[in-house]
């Protein structure tokens, strides 16, 4: 189906805006009708939202203070990776 090719390309280029939540209301019903009806797009969007969250998830770990990541790993037996 290619009907909605170029379409597709108008929104993907808005989908990380539309992930991170800094899209334009208007735009973002628009990008949500399009998903409901687009595999396409919603295939781009579950992957970029899964990387955002790995993304998310491993910062979140990095400002883990240091005592606590050594206790952590202390506990599964993982000192040797103490810092
Ligand atoms: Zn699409």
């Amino acid at each position: 189906m290619e009907k909605n090719k170029n379409h597709c390309e108008e929104l993907i280029t808005s989908i990380s805006e539309y992930v991170d939540g800094s899209i334009n209301p208007q735009l973002c019903l628009e990008l949500e009708k399009h998903l409901s009806e687009c595999d396409n797009c919603r295939v781009v969007v579950n992957t970029l939202k899964k990387t955002i969250d790995i993304y998310r998830q491993q910062s979140a770990r990095e400002k883990m203070p240091s005592d606590v990541k050594n206790r952590l790993l202390a506990r599964l037996h993982l000192e040797d990776y103490r810092e």
